[in-house]
């Protein structure tokens, strides 16, 4: 029987919402030199009405203006407009830890970052959560896949009417904690209930890999997801001391986190399985799944995530920070698997841009293929869509959010453009841009960061 099911109380009292309509709110004309909305061409001299939090239209500069003569007018020179960005993997709760984003081996890492979260207070949680949003913002971020432990993430998204996912954490659970690890996982997503019906956002479930949980464990997880209907995000092969502990029951983790979560790869000296097959054995691979990092994954791990529908975030700047190693993106395309970037939490990652995490992604690519910058088989439009749209589509979100269209959130970034020295807007959003180049962001029509 799954472990849920046994509380049932909690079970009819638990709603997940789905996303909701943002309040009404004032309408406004945004014009910019180039809008970019991704499933169309670049309009020059473009302009977007929105009102209510909505895309109303989209086009030419004049022709909008002249259409909607008592409009307020917004004018952003020398910008490109945008749809916001969509980080498929962060930790906000964690925001007030960039000390901790030093070069170190991952081993070494993740005990530095047990420790500090234990002198963590729930207050010192929230206000992380809260600084975290608004460094999304200051990057142009406007929808989040984010993973929280406390559940105060929850409350941070929710104040900030970010739209996403937010996944409440499953970890270090072993099978003598495993039932109080139920009934408080189960709590949480009870207690999530209370904000989710003023946010915009999902709910989902982290169990957060499979080297942090018993086998048990990882089970129930399973079975709540589906019960509930959690999306899932897990770290996956992120680092080879997580093949080696899952494989062979061996190696820098198994010595540490897995002897003492006294998990069942180290005492049966491996399942002889990749972190992949291991999760899929324990019903862990679908469609909802965001597999985070994705470094060590196999052509067999590939192909085996391609057939169950999951998608991955990469995080190349926390990857390389940690010295994980570089994840085979070049196989990710040769099979079609769906793909897009996270930042991780600023404890493995200080620059928390996904325009830099976009760009190392191709110089990977470059690498990975040996063939010239413009032969990589990924063009900068392409690149620019997996920070946008198609990072929607893998959160399911891709109707609300991820390009600009009449109907969809007016969630945009605004970005330094150069008009006096066209080039092709994606090659310069690739090529030039970083944060810094953010010079305003859009929340269902508000401007929430303004560049001083
Ligand atoms: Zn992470």
């Amino acid at each position: 029987m799954p472990a849920c099911a046994s509380q049932p109380c909690l079970r009819r009292a638990v709603k997940v919402s789905r996303i909701q309509e943002p309040e009404a709110r004032s309408q406004k004309i945004y014009t910019a030199d180039v809008i970019l909305p991704i499933t169309s061409p670049p309009i020059k001299d473009g302009a977007v009405f929105v009102k209510d939090g909505r895309i109303i239209a989209i086009g030419n500069r004049d022709n909008l203006i002249a259409a909607n003569p008592d409009e307020d007018v917004l004018e952003f020179r020398d910008a490109l407009l945008m749809p916001g960005l969509v980080n498929l993997h962060g930790h906000l709760e964690c925001s007030s830890f960039d000390f901790l984003a030093k070069p170190a081996p991952f081993p070494k890492w993740i005990t530095k970052m047990i420790k500090a979260s234990s002198k963590m207070q729930r207050s010192d949680w929230l206000a992380a959560s809260r600084l975290g949003v608004k460094r999304y913002f200051e990057a142009g971020i406007t929808c989040t896949a984010d993973i929280t432990r406390t559940g105060l993430g929850v409350q941070a998204v929710a104040e900030a009417g970010m739209p996403g996912i937010v996944y409440l954490e499953a970890v270090a659970i072993d099978n003598n904690n495993l039932a109080d690890a139920v009934v408080d996982i189960l709590e949480r997503i009870k207690s999530a209930e209370s904000v989710m019906h003023f946010g915009y956002f999902k709910l989902g479930l982290s169990p957060h890999s499979a080297y942090t949980l018993s086998e048990s464990a990882l089970k129930v997880c399973a079975q709540i997801s589906k019960e509930y209907g959690l999306p899932l995000s897990i770290h996956l092969a992120e680092t080879r001391a997580e093949l080696e502990l899952i494989r062979d029951g061996s190696g820098p983790l198994a010595s540490t986190i897995g002897r003492r979560l006294e998990l069942e790869a180290i005492k049966s000296k491996g399942s002889s399985k990749t972190p992949t097959e291991f999760l899929d054995g324990l019903a862990l691979i679908n469609k909802s799944l965001v597999a985070a990092h994705g470094v060590w994954l196999s052509e067999g791990d590939i192909k085996l995530l391609k057939k169950k529908n999951a998608s991955v975030a990469l995080c190349p700047t926390s990857n390389e920070l940690l010295g994980s190693g570089e994840a085979p993106v070049n196989q990710f395309i040769k099979h079609g698997l769906r793909f897009g970037f996270g930042t991780d939490s600023i404890a493995s990652n200080p620059d928390f841009d996904l325009f830099i995490e976009a760009r190392k992604a191709r110089m990977l690519l470059a690498k990975q293929t040996g063939v010239k910058k413009n032969q990589i088989p990924l063009s900068p439009e392409e690149l620019i869509k997996t920070i946008t749209i198609k990072a929607a589509e893998v959160l399911g979100l891709s109707s609300e959010l991820g390009s600009i269209e009449p109907g969809k959130r007016a969630d945009f970034a605004v970005i330094d453009y150069d008009n006096r020295q066209p080039i092709d807007p994606y090659n310069h959003l690739i090529e030039k841009v970083s944060k810094s180049s953010v010079s305003n962001t859009i929340l269902a029509g508000e401007v929430v960061y303004k560049r001083s």
